[in-house]
């Protein structure tokens, strides 16, 4: 199957300094990937990583400096608020509080349907496509005249869900979907989707920091490290091998409850680097606990693992390094 959406060496860059001093900082450094119908697509990083300037730029609301996004077989970088309406009918947006950033006057009912209501209704009792988009949400059709105050966390995520869904999208994109939720709301909210995906055929881009996240329902996933993927790839063989040292600090970071699976913790040095001073060869050689002389002079070859010396499994920080 052809893609529903290709990102290709997109680029985004932010203007910094005064007049004098004026030059721009890369936010997104060169990414690519493609997104297929029914699949979840997972990209991963701390604060900063780029990950969320990059959903914006997917959904129009971030001009890219560089690069294409091809969606749905058209390109829709550059394109006006005006052309993008008909394309967001297609490409849902869950932003991470999607109830609190709206109205606390609306119904819940409202909320849900307000998507109709801008992209014309014509033909629809709303009434009723409260009623179906609740049940596919699992919740009751009561929850139509309940207000956002009304509702648990976990309720707030599905009525963000069911309005994301209500004009039949191809594909959603979530940022931080489970955010705020305890940890047993956060698997109903991930199973919602797992099933929503399956059951409406829905492609999914799923923005997180949240590593548990990520294994609940990325078929693959990709490693973003100040503004580019440092490994990309199927979501399980990446947890059980990670083949970038990042992402082996990443998942020795998470408690995984099954000790078969635990990774070996590997602690970094906290400084994340600023955009402003990227440091030279791999990016990442200030805080690797493996890195070589040639690291600090030469950047990693792309591919699937931008690394000069990738992990084999169970691979140990060199002791020297990780006292240091
Ligand atoms: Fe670490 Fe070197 Fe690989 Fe960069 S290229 S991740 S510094 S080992």
């Amino acid at each position: 199957t052809a893609p529903i959406l290709s990102v290709n060496d997109v680029q985004v860059s932010f203007p910094v300094g005064g007049l004098a001093t004026r030059s721009a900082i890369l936010g997104v450094a060169g990414v690519s990937f493609d997104v297929r119908p029914g699949e979840t697509f997972a990209l991963v990083g701390e604060s900063g990583s780029g990950k969320t300037t990059l959903a914006r730029a997917i959904n129009g609301l971030q001009e890219i400096s560089n690069g294409e996004i091809v969606f749905d077989g058209s390109r829709i970088d550059g394109l006006g608020k005006g052309q993008m309406k008909p394309i967001r009918k297609r490409m849902s947006m869950m932003f991470q509080d999607p109830v609190g950033s709206l109205s606390p006057r609306m119904t819940v009912g409202d909320l849900i349907t307000e998507p109709y209501r801008i992209h014309g209704a014509e033909g629809r009792n709303l009434t009723d496509e409260a009623a179906r988009l609740l049940s596919l949400v699992g919740l009751t059709a009561d929850f139509a005249s309940r207000y956002p105050h009304q509702l648990s966390g976990g309720q707030a995520r599905r009525v963000g869900v069911a309005r994301a869904i209500a004009l039949d999208p191809a594909l959603i994109i979530a940022d931080e979907p489970t955010a705020g939720l305890d940890v047993s709301v956060q698997g109903e909210v991930l199973n919602l989707l797992n099933e929503l995906r399956e059951r409406l055929g829905l492609a999914m881009v799923i923005i997180t920091h949240n590593l548990h996240v990520v294994h609940h329902v990325a078929d693959r996933t990709a490693v973003m490290y100040l503004g580019r993927f440092v490994e990309v790839g199927e979501t399980e063989a990446m947890f059980a091998a990670p083949r970038h040292p990042y992402t082996a600090a990443l998942l020795s970071a998470n408690p995984e409850p099954d000790p078969d699976k635990a990774h070996d913790r590997i602690t970094l040095p906290a400084e994340v680097p600023s955009l402003l001073s990227r440091p030279s060869g791999c990016e990442f050689h200030t805080r690797c606990p493996w890195a070589q002389p040639l690291c600090a002079q030469t950047p990693p070859p792309s591919g699937d693992v931008a690394c000069h010396f990738p992990l084999v499994p169970g691979a140990k920080p060199p002791v020297s390094k990780a006292t240091a």
